[in-house]
């Protein structure tokens, strides 16, 4: 969250020059939030190396998607439901990665239900994104995949992960990725964990961040994704109030009841912006309008800071709050 904070920093920066005339050099590189989001996808687990992946995934504060086969799924039970409990977004990877262009249509449609079914069986999760094996598409599959609800993925760069990249060219490959696109990246390969704290680094000094796979559109969002809580958890109430309002900025607080571990989702309307948070660690989307607030230990209150910018009838909005 230090890239929250140094936006929060700025802004006092900015405050103090305003207010005290003084001349400050902001650094731009120490300005950084999202200004955009990557797909990072992992295909063919879940695996016994999916515990390993999701441990350097965590560390690193990421949520990815996951492509699964159904019969992994199906085997793999508990690092299935570790995916889902880890907050990554679960798709589907067909029932056994077979070449499907050379299937029947019905032989299509049922390869991906029965995916769809072994996936949601382990994960409580009913996938909205699938990727064919090797990328092999045509119309048919597109239409049978649409009729299940599920959105085709294929990728915007190839990290060669399958194919014996080095943890340099996987980190290289994952330096070309452009707002909205996606990586294929794999589950159980070495080389793919070793290279995410690069990944994540380079991305950061980017401003891009790892977001979800939007089933609408197939590129990538911010991980709220607008208004779609985190798979896999329950639900919990947040209410807020509003206990300083100053001439150009207020404080929102919002206390949270029904779980202990939450993650709050909350919003403002632009030229607002947030612009400093507290007692939980805190994300923002690119436009500083769209806050994703989890719990820190810090208990179930939790507060923010959001400039007028013109609008000083507009109050912020709680969009969701999701436990677990
Ligand atoms: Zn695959």
């Amino acid at each position: 969250m230090s890239r929250l904070r140094n936006t929060a920093r700025l802004a006092m920066v900015a405050t103090v020059v305003a207010l005290g005339g003084l001349v400050t050099t902001a650094t731009p590189a120490a300005a950084a939030t999202c200004d955009g989001y990557v797909g990072l996808t992992f295909d063919d687990g879940p695996t016994g190396s999916t515990s390993a992946l999701l441990s350097v995934l965590t560390q690193h504060g990421v949520r990815a998607t996951m492509f699964n086969t159904g019969q992994n799924a199906q085997n793999n039970r508990s690092a299935a439901q570790a995916q889902v409990a880890a907050r990554m977004w679960v798709g589907n990877h067909s029932w056994n990665h077979a070449h499907m262009t050379s299937m029947s249509q019905a032989q299509m449609q049922s390869d991906l239900s029965q995916a769809n079914s072994a996936i949601q069986s382990a994960t409580g999760v009913r996938p909205q994104l699938f990727r064919p094996p090797y990328g092999e598409t045509n119309g048919t599959l597109q239409s049978v995949a649409s009729s299940l609800g599920l959105r085709q993925v294929i990728w915007d760069v190839d990290s060669q992960d399958w194919n014996g990249a080095s943890v340099s060219a996987i980190v290289s490959a994952a330096g070309r990725l452009q707002n909205g696109q996606v990586i294929l990246m794999h589950d159980g390969i070495a080389n793919t964990r070793s290279a995410i704290p690069q990944i994540m680094a380079n991305l950061t000094s980017r401003n891009l961040c790892p977001g979800m796979i939007s089933p609408s559109t197939g590129r990538a969002v911010a991980p709220d994704g607008g208004s779609t809580p985190p798979p896999g958890g329950g639900t919990c109430s947040a209410s807020t109030s509003t206990p300083n309002v100053w001439g150009d900025r207020y404080n929102t607080s919002v206390t949270v009841s029904g779980a202990t571990n939450w993650t709050v989702v909350a919003a403002v309307t632009a030229p607002q912006r947030i612009v400093t948070t507290w007692n939980g660690t805190a994300s923002l989307d690119s436009t500083g309008t769209v806050l994703t607030m989890r719990s820190n230990g810090s208990g179930g209150t939790f507060g923010f800071t959001t400039m007028f910018n013109g609008n000083s009838g507009g109050r912020a909005q709680i969009r969701s709050c999701t436990s677990g």
